[in-house]
């Protein structure tokens, strides 16, 4: 793993690996046998003073306010919920493509992509015996249903997934597994990788043993009784039993009433029901470059949403972060060479239908994609900078940082992911960027019937735009480009 240079450091980068070294010192041993090309002693100028006064006046302008709360706005209010394959997700590609072509996009098409499609119907989870209640529940996305008559059924509490796999069928026959696992707040949302895997895994694991359900503690950080949604998905050899999960409170409650009553029961009822696969769309729109148009830079997003709310946050901010940071760059006098390349991926919830069909019907032309970054983690502001991209140009990407100042933005590592929707390109060879924004409060509202327009902070959203804006288009102004990534297969 490569950490950044500090700012001020004007030499490459070396790994800490001998293999890093000897590719840090053959990227510059390659560099000075390039002669005429040089500039800066022995360094290759990845952009011109012209470039980066650009990029300047580019961040600047965002910084004075942008159209992004509008173009969010304007989504939630005309479209709202979203859920691939939904009347909303057909809404959304109508909308996207209007939105786009209104803003002066080139190219403005559509990609047909196939998507499951999956309909909640009704949730009640009720708290039987003396201190009986109704609890605030969701069904998880993917989940099959009860059935009219509903499943009462003994709780039976655990820790967490590995502590339900450990157990024995004996213990969790005909009850139902309640995985009790909190996710903790932090600045990037990482605990949310670590608890995620309750909802994804949880019913099979359930399953397996014998249970007739499966209920966990809402994977989110809200002390307010919002049940979080998301996808979760079957083993195809495990029994297929109904997922819910609990608001964080409602999992207090339960929790506290088994302290004293391990005979608890639970009643649980979900018309939820899966439907033949339905069309949706990738939508994409393009600012279009100067003497390099074949090479691209990609900005994505995902235009589907979970049902519950209005996809205000998850992913209509990052529609709107990318859209307007491109729309910015088509403002500018001073052109990018490289094509920009907007694309809003259908059905990133539902198992990244978009990015796959995307990456699928690329060809020949992923190697012409020189960067991609995504915006799907709300609002910001972004407060790191990661990146995936060949170890020697992250000088580049240390500059790209400089440049965003004054955002106080890190330097991060040069391991991100870049985001779900990038990884059919990444396991392609695709390098990306990973602007990291603070999370700290995304996961209060992510997934939930509170991601809502009220939760979007314009001023921080222009932020965002801002460092996009700058990244995208140097990006698409730089000198040679960020190298390729060892492909690898991608299995998700
Ligand atoms: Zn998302």
């Amino acid at each position: 793993m490569l950490e950044m240079v500090p700012p001020h450091a004007r030499r490459r980068p070396v790994g800490t690996g001998s293999a890093a070294s000897f590719l840090a010192l053959l990227a510059l041993a390659v560099q000075l046998s390039a002669g005429p090309a040089l500039a800066q002693g022995t360094q290759l100028a990845d952009w011109s003073d012209a470039d980066l006064a650009t990029a300047g006046a580019l961040r600047d302008r965002a910084l004075k306010g942008t159209s992004a709360y509008e173009h969010v706005s304007s989504l939630v209010t005309e479209v709202g919920p979203r859920l691939a394959g939904s009347p909303g997700d057909e809404a959304a590609v109508r909308w996207a493509m209007n939105r786009l072509g209104k803003l002066g996009f080139t190219g403005v098409r559509t990609q047909d992509v196939l998507v499951p499609r999956w309909i909640r119907g009704t949730t009640e989870v009720t708290l039987l015996g003396p201190a009986a209640q109704p609890l605030v529940a969701a069904t998880l996305g993917g989940s099959i249903g009860t059935g009219e008559e509903g499943i009462e059924a003994q709780v039976v509490e655990v820790a967490s997934l590995e502590a339900l796999t450990a157990m024995q069928a004996g213990d969790i026959r005909n009850k139902v597994v309640f995985i009790n696992q909190r996710m903790e707040r932090t600045k990037d949302g990482a605990s949310y990788g670590t608890t995620v895997k309750n909802r994804t895994q949880g019913a099979s694991a359930a399953g397996n043993l014998g249970a007739v359900a499966l209920v966990i503690r809402s994977v989110g950080t809200s002390d307010e009784r919002f049940a979080h949604t998301g996808r979760m998905t079957y083993d195809v050899s495990a029994p297929r039993i109904p997922a819910f999960s609990l608001s964080n409170p409602d999992a207090d409650t339960l929790s506290r009433q088994l302290k004293t009553n391990k005979q608890l029961r639970l009643r649980l009822k979900s018309t939820a029901r899966e439907m033949p696969p339905a069309w949706s769309a990738n939508v994409i729109g393009e600012i279009p470059g100067t003497d390099r148009a074949g090479e691209i830079v990609l900005l994505g997003a995902h235009l589907d949403s979970w049902d519950l709310g209005q996809g205000a946050l998850d992913d209509g901010a990052g529609v709107a972060i990318v859209v307007e940071a491109a729309r910015l760059i088509s403002r500018l006098d001073r052109k990018p060479s490289r094509t920009i390349r907007v694309v809003l991926f259908a059905n990133e919830e539902f198992g990244l239908s978009g990015a796959k069909e995307y990456a699928r019907l690329i060809g020949d032309e992923q190697a012409k994609h020189v960067l991609a970054m995504e915006a799907d983690t709300g609002i910001g502001p972004v407060i790191r900078l990661e990146s995936q991209v060949a170890p020697e140009f992250l000088g580049a990407i240390e500059k790209m940082r400089a440049a965003m100042q004054p955002l106080p933005i890190e330097g991060g590592s040069n391991n991100a992911s870049g985001g779900a929707d990038l990884g059919p390109l990444r396991s392609l060879g695709v390098p990306v960027l990973d602007p990291v924004l603070d999370a700290s409060l995304y996961f209060d509202v992510h997934h939930t019937m509170n991601d809502t327009l009220a939760k979007v902070d314009a001023k921080v959203l222009d932020q965002t735009v801002a460092a996009y804006a700058v990244a995208a288009y140097l990006a698409a102004t730089k000198q040679g480009d960020f190298g390729r990534l060892a492909p690898v297969p991608f299995n998700r």
